[in-house]
């Protein structure tokens, strides 16, 4: 962290990580791929209020990622009960709908 940075972060709900706040808000930032040298994707909790002054977007992942266990259980009941076969086509199973 720089020194000029002190005393301007503050915590992003989605990740936890401490980011510059511009305006009230957490920065734009994504999520580290060394081996990628393009954009990442941008965290959900970017642009958002920071932990310390709000827990919606807390609360909004929580639900995706409850909601993201359900679906997996059910792909994988379903796997084990093999009426789903093991192909691309499981990856689109789990996407949301
Ligand atoms: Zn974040």
């Amino acid at each position: 962290m720089k020194k000029s940075d002190e005393g301007k972060r503050m915590h992003c709900q989605a990740c936890g990580r401490a980011i510059l706040t511009k305006r009230g808000t957490i920065a734009h930032h994504g999520y580290g791929r060394p081996e990628a040298y393009l954009q990442t994707a941008s965290c959900m909790g970017a642009k958002e209020l920071p932990f310390e002054v709000d827990r919606k977007v807390l609360g909004r992942l929580i639900v995706a990622l409850k909601d993201m266990q359900t679906r997996m259980q059910g792909v994988r009941d379903q796997i084990a009960r093999e009426v789903l076969p093991v192909d691309a086509s499981t990856r689109s199973a789990l996407v949301r709908r």
